[in-house]
């Protein structure tokens, strides 16, 4: 297998084609955005806690039955996944009111919800990835009723596994964002599972252990990323 030509150069990853049709290279870089990439900067070493924590969480899921575009790793940098098609629809899944849904309604950030919320998103830059429902899925045909059915019940599989895995961490998985794609007719899930995209905080402190520290100008990014990872993966 040998890693060809850049596809497509993304926000925090690149996916290069490969001389297998059915396998993709994705390299996680160091650049950090935030608020729809109007906020720019440089995390150190992001791109080596990423790949090895979403490979980490990739594997774990795997096993447990979600599939995934996960392969292998390949170094720090690089995981060798399955060449899907990304859905345009982004599932966040919310166990504690934080970042937006703190704003949009009113529940001070850290307030434990009743319930696990789902939303979805139009994944659409332009659009800055407004929040849509199933209608809009099935009406603007980003995935069929069949699909969407199980992508939610992939979304709240992770959710439980992960936030089972995690408190063992001393973590509270407060929020995440997945991603799926369709590989042949199959749903798997895609993209990554990291600081950048779930918000993990500190189970005794409440501190935050992930991208909000960049977005917030907290300082000790770097540092979070790391001991997120070393409590993760035990390294
Ligand atoms: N998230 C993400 N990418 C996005 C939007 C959200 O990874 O484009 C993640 C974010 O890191 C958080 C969760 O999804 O863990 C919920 O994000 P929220 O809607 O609160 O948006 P934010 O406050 O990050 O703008």
């Amino acid at each position: 297998m040998e890693k060809l030509e850049m596809l497509y150069e993304g926000k925090a990853k690149k996916v290069y084609r490969t001389s297998d049709p059915d396998l993709y290279v994705v390299e996680y870089k160091d650049d950090a955005t935030a608020f729809n990439g109007l906020k720019k900067g440089t995390i150190i070493d992001k791109g080596i806690v990423n790949n090895k924590m979403s490979a980490f969480f990739f594997k774990m899921l795997e096993d447990r039955g979600v599939p995934t575009h996960f392969e292998k790793l390949l170094s720090d940098r690089e995981m060798l996944v399955k060449a899907v098609k990304i859905v345009p629809v982004e599932v966040l899944i919310r166990n504690y009111a934080a970042g937006s849904l703190s704003k949009r309604l009113g529940i001070k950030e850290g307030t434990r919800l009743n319930c696990t919320v789902l939303e979805f998103c139009y994944k659409n830059d332009e659009l800055g990835d407004p929040f849509i429902n199933e209608d809009h899925i099935k009406a603007m045909g980003l995935a069929t009723e069949e699909e969407v059915k199980v992508i939610k019940e992939y979304s709240l599989k992770v959710n439980e596994i992960l936030t089972e895995y995690l408190l063992k961490k001393e973590i509270i998985l407060a929020d995440f964002k997945l991603e799926f794609g369709r590989y042949g007719d199959k749903i798997v899930l895609a993209d990554e599972i990291s600081p950048d995209t779930c918000r993990f905080w500190d189970a005794k402190t409440m501190e935050k252990l992930d991208k909000d520290r960049f977005r917030r100008d907290m300082g000790g990014v770097e540092e979070a990323y790391q001991e997120v990872l070393r409590r993760v993966i035990g390294e």
